[in-house]
This record gives structure tokens, C-alpha cells and sequence, in this order.
């Protein structure tokens, strides 16, 4: 007889683990998080947001995707991204970023009712724990996962209570691992990874000082300074990154990994900041300093049996893109539901298997962006003259030719404005933030060809209710002339159904499939003097389908299906597809 008794226990309550319980506990699931230390996130790791990630804070509830903005640097002050000798020294050029150049401003207009911030995870952590707790989440600080065992009924999680050294067991239906980059729940449940870890070895220098002179004018993120011995290991240079604007900083510093790692003393780190700002004189309080690597690791697997695994634990990458907390709460959105509707007997567990088919290849496909990115600054550097000389005199003299009159002068400008305007992979990737589809059992095409892409997938997102993609946002109105995005109508935990004039009849089908099955399915009729109206007809022209037809929406606001018009038994059909996607 187990300790403690719970549906879902979560080890760890990062960003993955305080959005799983956030959403388990919104959709009436019991579940219980437990964390090694006594605290939350106590350094700023993860802070790009990106649109997709605040669509799921705003699916949890206005409230939290407001306190997300009341505390996060807006996109306005995060796109500049500078290239430079030094902040105090020459610019060697910029590029706009996070969604602030005019046509990316306008690309994320259209896409997401929610906007790029800058939210660093000492306060991401809380708000979704918070969350979480207010909603049932029973949490266990100090509490550290140590084993597991797997039957077929469920799991029994063997805990360290590290107040009082005693060890208490839980159990439960499900074990999800959300416990980072060195999961310990991942090893003891076999689960697959691929690649390689600690290729490249990086130190942050968390500190307090004031850079305002240098930077207000071009307010960014991140600052890049290149400087002969900045590119030894780590990401390749020195990063100079906001943490708030403009007095608080988070530097990142390589070391070569294939030595002993550097323990560095504060003045040393003073040393390397003050040489990054260029200001010997400049005013630092030493916060913090940590050391970490450059993973290029992903799960090929996202759960065995009983057990799951996700974020860090799934996909272990540099920071570039800024993918990682994104990623982490994007597998808890599409685990959550999952989860939910099985433990509530709505589902079959063949559910479940959906996670590692959706979120699998989505893992591997932000590991390899994060670790191209960083191989996609190579071009900059050589631009620069910088690759093929250890000597800095030698260096920095060929950084100065590209002042010079002449054609390889004029070359070699051509070439830096082309290697920095191609980091929009890594700055400006709106693609793979937007575009992520899925393919598995939770998903019916119904033989349905997935549109043509007109742009670049990586770079551009692409609108479509392809069943597998996210639904996409356009803004409808009540009657009332309240304005609603297509996002705001659906998810919740729920799923949901859109239809048109003439296809009225989905809702009795919804209702009496609904009533069977045991899961609820909103429906929206859209159309003039219907609840829901199109006055913009955006909605007409980005849903491909006929005002008859229906697209059924997943809980996660992912498309499951989609009908042109109204078949001869709309019951029928959204049985057939429901009892598919449902595994019942
Ligand atoms: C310098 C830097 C910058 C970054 N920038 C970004 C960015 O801009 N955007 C972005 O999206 N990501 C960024 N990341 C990555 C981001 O921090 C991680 O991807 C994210 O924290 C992963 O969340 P997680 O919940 O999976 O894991 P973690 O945040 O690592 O959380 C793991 C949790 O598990 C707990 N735990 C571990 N082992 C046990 C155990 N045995 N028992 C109990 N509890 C346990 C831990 O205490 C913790 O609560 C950055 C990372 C770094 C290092």
C-alpha cells in the first residue's frame, strides 16, 4: 500500500512540469508535483516566449496570460539583435528580430492573438505553478524522484523526502517525467535518445549593472560581441542578454570542453563582462555563475508503457530559437488532454501512444534548429576574417579590412550584411514556432494532402486547417460585438466543432455522439445572424472548407478532422472519427 495515492505524479515543476500540473488540475485531474529543491527556477534561464507558448497561457485563462504580460519585457525592446566589437565599442551590424522587422510585426499580427515577450523563467515557473497549486496541484518541495516500478494498473514512485531523509512512495495511474535535462525518470524508464551530449561548454554570468548609455538606443535581447577569444567552446561568442532592461544581465561565456571546466572567481567574471561592455570603470554586482553544455540530444520515444517523459527531458539543445520552456509547454498542452480524457474513461489508452507520434519528431526538429543555429553563425565569423587565425592582432586586423575602399572590401561587407541577415533561422524563425503538425492516431485526414507551402516552412508560418495543424487564428464576433480569436472558442480542455449556415445539423450530431461517447464537443455556427459572426471573412477565407462542412478542433487547439460540407449523417461521421481519435 502505496503512501500517498494521486492520478498523475509529475517529478519536476519547470516550465513542463508546472504546465502539465496547471492543466491537469484546470481539466479536474488529480495529480501531484514534486521537486529535488526546496524552490523554483533561482536563475533566468529560459525567456523568449514565443506565440504558441502564450496561446496555451491564454487557453489556461485571461488571468494568467495577463500576469505573463505584467511581468515580461515587451516584443518592442527585444529586436535588435546587435553584432559588435564591444556594447561600448564599434557595431558591426544588426539584424530585426522576435517578430519586430514590419513584415514579421505584421506576420505575427495576423497569426496569434498573443505577442512575443520576454518572460524569464524565475517568473514563468511560478505563474504556472502557481497556477497550478490554486487549482488542485498538490506539490512536495524537497522531494526527490528515485525510482519507479510499472504494473499494469498503474505506478509506484519511490520519493526522498529530503527534510527528513525518509523515503515515501506514491502512487499512481500515470508518471510523467518532466525532471530536465539529466532525467533520471527517462534512464529508468529505457527511454531511446539520440546524440550527443556536451559538445560545447558554456559559463552564465548573472549580474547587476546599469548599461543603459549603451543600449537604450538599440534595445534588444541579445547582444553578440565578437571578439578575438570569445568563439573558444560555448556558443561561439560572447553574449551580452537582458534580463530586465537595461540594469539586470545574464552573460554567456564559452570554455573549451574538452579541458577541465574553469571555476571562475567573481572578479574573474567582472573581467570578461567589463571586456564584453568595453567599460573598464563599469559598476557590477555578481549574482550568480553557472556552468552548463550545449546538448544535441532528443527522445526518439516519449513514453513507455505508463511512464512519459518531456521537455528537457525529451530534447536536450543549446538555447538558440529560444526553444526550450516553448517546447516544454507545448508537450505538456498536448499531454494534458491526452491524459485527462483517458483517466476520466472518455478515452482508451491507445490515446496515449498519440504523444511520442506527435511529439517526437517535433523534438528532433527543435534540437536540430537550436544546434544548426549556432553552425549558422560560422559565415559571420568568416566574413569577418576570423576563422583562420588564433593571433588577435591578426584578427582584429582583418575585421578592419572591411572599412577599406576596393572590391574585396566591398565583398567582404557584402558577405557579413548576408551571413547576419541569414540568422533570421535562429531570430526570426516564426515557422517553427507556428507550423508544428501532427500526424498520428489522434488525427484523421481522411486521405487529405497537406497544402503546397508557398514560403519557407522554417521561416514563415503557414495557415491551414489541415487536420494535424493548429487551428488557425482570425478574429470572430458576438452579437454583442465582442471580439473573439477562433483560438479563444476552442481548447479548454474541450473539444470543439465549427460550422457555417447549413450546417446546423452538426449540433445534434455533436450533442448525441458527444452523449455516447462521454466527451463534451462544443459547436459554433458562424455566419450573419448566427451566435458567431465573420464580419471580417477571414474565417471564410482561411478555413478551407464550404459553410456546411465542420472542423473539428482537439482540446489542444490542434485540427483532428475536417469535412468539406454536410455529409447524408453527420452522427455517423463524427462517430467514426471520435471513436478513431478517442482509441474507443
Ligand atoms: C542560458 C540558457 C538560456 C535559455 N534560454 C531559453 C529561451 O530563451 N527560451 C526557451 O524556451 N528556453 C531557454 N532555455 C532552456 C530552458 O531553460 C529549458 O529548456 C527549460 O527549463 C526546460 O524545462 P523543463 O521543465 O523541461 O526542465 P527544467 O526547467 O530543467 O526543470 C526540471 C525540474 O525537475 C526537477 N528535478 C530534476 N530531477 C529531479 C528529481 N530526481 N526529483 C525531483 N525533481 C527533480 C528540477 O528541480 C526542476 O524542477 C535556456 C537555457 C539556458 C541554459
Amino acid at each position: 500500500m502505496a503512501d500517498i495515492t494521486t492520478d498523475v505524479l509529475i517529478v519536476g515543476t519547470g516550465p513542463a512540469g508546472s504546465a502539465t500540473a496547471a492543466l491537469l488540475s484546470t481539466y479536474g485531474v488529480a495529480n501531484m508535483a514534486i521537486n529535488r529543491y526546496r524552490w523554483l527556477a533561482n536563475s533566468p534561464r529560459a525567456h523568449i516566449t514565443n506565440q504558441r507558448t502564450m496561446e496555451v497561457l491564454r487557453d489556461l485563462g485571461h488571468e494568467v496570460e495577463d500576469e505573463a504580460y505584467l511581468f515580461a519585457t515587451g516584443k518592442e525592446l527585444m529586436g535588435n539583435n546587435v553584432f559588435c566589437e564591444s556594447l561600448a565599442g564599434e557595431e558591426l551590424g544588426r539584424m530585426q528580430s522576435w517578430g519586430n522587422s514590419p513584415a514579421s510585426q505584421a506576420a505575427h499580427l495576423v497569426a496569434s492573438p498573443t505577442a512575443m515577450n520576454d518572460l524569464p523563467q524565475t517568473f514563468m515557473e511560478p505563474l504556472l505553478f502557481k497556477t497550478a497549486c490554486s487549482r488542485g496541484t498538490q506539490a512536495r518541495m524537497s522531494s526527490e524522484y528515485l525510482s519507479h516500478v510499472q504494473d499494469a494498473d498503474g505506478v509506484t514512485t519511490t520519493v526522498l523526502d529530503r527534510l527528513t531523509g525518509r523515503e515515501f512512495t506514491v502512487r499512481s495511474k500515470y508518471l510523467v517525467g518532466a525532471d530536465g535535462g539529466n532525467s533520471l525518470v527517462a534512464e529508468h524508464a529505457q527511454i531511446p535518445l539520440e546524440g550527443q551530449m556536451g559538445v560545447g561548454g558554456s559559463i552564465n554570468l548573472l549580474c547587476k549593472m546599469d548599461l543603459t548609455k549603451y543600449v537604450a538606443h538599440r534595445p534588444s535581447v541579445l547582444y553578440w560581441v565578437l571578439q578575438p577569444g570569445s568563439n573558444v567552446g560555448g556558443i561561439g561568442m560572447g553574449v551580452v542578454r537582458m534580463v530586465r532592461p537595461w540594469n539586470e544581465w545574464l552573460i554567456i561565456w564559452g570554455y573549451d570542453i574538452n579541458g577541465p571546466r574553469p571555476e571562475l572567481t567573481d572578479e574573474e567574471a567582472k573581467g570578461i563582462i567589463r571586456n564584453l561592455v568595453g567599460d573598464p570603470d563599469i559598476a557590477i554586482e555578481m549574482t550568480g555563475i553557472s556552468y552548463w553544455t550545449v546538448n544535441n540530444v532528443h527522445a526518439t520515444r516519449m513514453h513507455n508503457g505508463r511512464v512519459f517523459i518531456m521537455g528537457d527531458a525529451a530534447h536536450r539543445h543549446p538555447p538558440s530559437n529560444g526553444l526550450g520552456s516553448n517546447t516544454s509547454i507545448q508537450d505538456a498542452h498536448n499531454l494534458a488532454w491526452k491524459l485527462a480524457h483517458v483517466i476520466k474513461g472518455a478515452a482508451g489508452p491507445g490515446l496515449l501512444e498519440s504523444f511520442t507520434a506527435e511529439r517526437a519528431p517535433i523534438a528532433k526538429q527543435i534540437v536540430t534548429r537550436a544546434n544548426q543555429s549556432i553552425g549558422e553563425f560560422g559565415p559571420i565569423f568568416e566574413a569577418l576574417g576570423l576563422l583562420g587565425s588564433v593571433d588577435p592582432v591578426k584578427m582584429q586586423e582583418n575585421m578592419d579590412k572591411r572599412c577599406d575602399a576596393g572590391d574585396a572590401a566591398e565583398q567582404q561587407r557584402a558577405a557579413l550584411r548576408a551571413a547576419i541577415a541569414f540568422k533570421k533561422y535562429e531570430f526570426d524563425c516564426h515557422g517553427v514556432e507556428l507550423n508544428q503538425r501532427y500526424a498520428s492516431g489522434a488525427v484523421v485526414t481522411d486521405g487529405q494532402e497537406p497544402p503546397v507551402p508557398n514560403e519557407d516552412m522554417e521561416l514563415h508560418y503557414q495557415p491551414t486547417t489541415w487536420p494535424g495543424a493548429r487551428l488557425p487564428h482570425c478574429w470572430l464576433f458576438d452579437a454583442a460585438g465582442g471580439k473573439h480569436s477562433t483560438l479563444d472558442l476552442c481548447g479548454k480542455g474541450v473539444f470543439t466543432l465549427f460550422t457555417g449556415i447549413g450546417g446546423e445539423a452538426w449540433e445534434q450530431a455533436a450533442a448525441r455522439v458527444g452523449a455516447d461517447l462521454g466527451v463534451t464537443i462544443k459547436v459554433h455556427v458562424i455566419g450573419p445572424r448566427m451566435p458567431v459572426q465573420d464580419h471580417l471573412g477571414d474565417w471564410s477565407r482561411i478555413r478551407e472548407t464550404r459553410d456546411s462542412g465542420a472542423i473539428l478542433v482537439r482540446p489542444d487547439q490542434h485540427v483532428a478532422w475536417r469535412h468539406d460540407s454536410l455529409p447524408a449523417d453527420p452522427a455517423a461521421e463524427l462517430r467514426r472519427v471520435l471513436t478513431s481519435i478517442l482509441a474507443v
